[in-house]
């Protein structure tokens, strides 16, 4: 036996002239999510998706289809013949088996009927009112148009019906991979994946960028840090890691005055995502920051960070407070990662940051310690690290600079393909 799901996608249906280019990444990313499944069938019709898998797999299906982003809301759903009897055939199925209400309560219930097909002879309003009271003859139930028990939804669409009593709501957004990529600083904290997460919300694919205190790229590859990433790609399927060390700064600044680190530190961790972002030709670079949260992020320690980079900095969780960031790492499924024992480098600088940090002791600080070398430097020793969407697969760890001479490659072989092409605009996600 087969089942089948009904996907609808809101904000993604109304992007005008990109709206192919959107529905398609949507189909790619609910095939990809749904692709461990046996005999899985994705097909696009009449401003839907459909989704057909084997019956013994509906309840996951159900769970991956809830984390894509750009599905508004999904239903299991029933299929009927466009005829009356075959409507309410399917219809006395569903309802008899729909979930018993609260012992004691009013059984009650109401049809609720859409026709785009407006070639199907009965109007909406009929064809409700007529369903109902075969239903109120067959199971004696009673109808409450406001607040009914069971609500049974008919679609009337081209080729057939569609009959579901419950609609779930997905997570919204746009799905990911139509905005662009960005480099996310990620933290072995509760705030950076959230922060990760709310950038996939937006259509954006991230790849990671962490500083690692750890002695060796392995000794994070077995940390939460993976466990982290292997959560988010529920929501953004495979992406990579990539590791830098933070020994050389730790060596190269060991004069610099206590109350700068964070500033100054945080300056560097820009400086280096910006190297990358550029060299990986990536639009944007986002972080897990809050503003005021900790005294390394008030508006000046974050203007210093910001200042003269070539790379917007974007900051998906400015506008919530940690209450909300908690529920909604809860919600994402990191927050307990996130509470596992971690040496950050963040957690060992200064205890008494400075809360206004003047630009030119950041500037002063950079030229003192080489940051330009030091960047460079920290790259050379940078390692990649790739993951496969779920935790079965293992990360695969590579030499940061094997990674970004592929990059360099590709480049290299669109800019020959594209000069001999005729010239056209971007395309969203460019
Ligand atoms: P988080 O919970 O994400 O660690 P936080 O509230 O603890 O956030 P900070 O430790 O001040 O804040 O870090 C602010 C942001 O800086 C993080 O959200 C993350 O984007 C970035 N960041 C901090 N530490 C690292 C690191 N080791 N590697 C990469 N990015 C980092
Ligand atoms: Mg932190």
């Amino acid at each position: 036996m087969r089942s089948q799901f009904v996907v609808h996608y809101g904000e993604v249906g109304t992007k005008g002239d990109n709206r192919v280019v959107f529905e398609s990444a949507l189909g790619k990313n609910l095939r990809a999510s749904l692709a461990d499944l046996n005999e899985v069938e994705v097909r696009k019709k009449n401003q839907r998706f459909f989704v057909t898998v084997d019956e013994k797999d509906a309840q996951e299906a159900e769970q991956k289809i809830s984390a894509v982003f750009g599905v508004a809301w999904y239903s299991k759903v029933e299929t009927a013949p466009l005829s009356y009897d075959s409507i309410l055939k399917t219809a006395k199925e569903l309802i008899g088996r729909r979930t018993p209400v609260v012992p004691g309560a009013k059984d009650t219930f109401r049809v609720s009927v859409r026709r785009p097909n407006k070639s199907f002879g009965t109007s909406s309003q009929d064809l409700a009112r007529k369903l109902g009271e075969d239903l109120v003859n067959e199971f004696g139930l009673g109808v409450d148009l406001s607040n009914p028990g069971t609500e049974l939804f008919v679609d009337v669409i081209s080729d057939r019906a569609l009959l579901y009593v419950s609609k779930m709501k997905g997570p919204g957004g746009l799905p990911v991979g139509v905005t662009g990529r960005v480099l996310h600083l990620l933290s072995g904290g509760i705030d950076s994946p959230a922060g990760a997460w709310l950038m996939m919300k937006r259509g954006c694919k991230p790849v990671y960028l962490h500083f690692y205190l750890a002695p060796t790229p392995m000794s994070v590859v077995e940390s939460k840090i993976s466990g982290l990433i292997q959560t988010l790609t529920k929501f953004g399927g495979g992406t990579r890691l990539i590791l830098i060390p933070f020994a050389p700064y730790q060596i190269a600044t060991q004069d610099l005055p206590d109350d700068f680190e964070p500033t100054v530190f945080r300056y560097f961790m820009r400086l280096v995502a910006e190297r990358l972002a550029e060299e990986m030709d990536f639009p944007a670079m986002s972080t897990g920051d809050n503003l005021a949260q900790v005294a390394s992020q008030t508006l000046h320690n974050l203007s210093c960070m910001d200042r003269g980079s070539s790379v917007p900095v974007l900051r998906p969780l400015l506008g919530y407070d940690k209450d909300e960031i908690i529920q909604l790492a809860k919600r994402i499924g990191t927050y307990e990662t996130s509470l596992v024992e971690y040496k950050d480098c963040c957690s060992i600088i200064s205890r008494h940051p400075r809360t206004r940090m003047r630009w030119e002791y950041v500037e002063d600080s950079a030229r003192r310690f080489r940051f330009g070398e030091l960047v460079s430097q920290c790259i050379l020793m940078g390692s990649a690290v790739s993951f496969a969407k779920g935790p079965e697969k293992p990360p695969l760890v590579e030499p940061l600079q094997t990674f970004l001479d592929r990059i360099e490659q590709r480049k290299e072989s669109i800019r020959l393909t594209r000069k001999n092409q005729a010239p056209r605009g971007p395309m969203p996600g460019e």
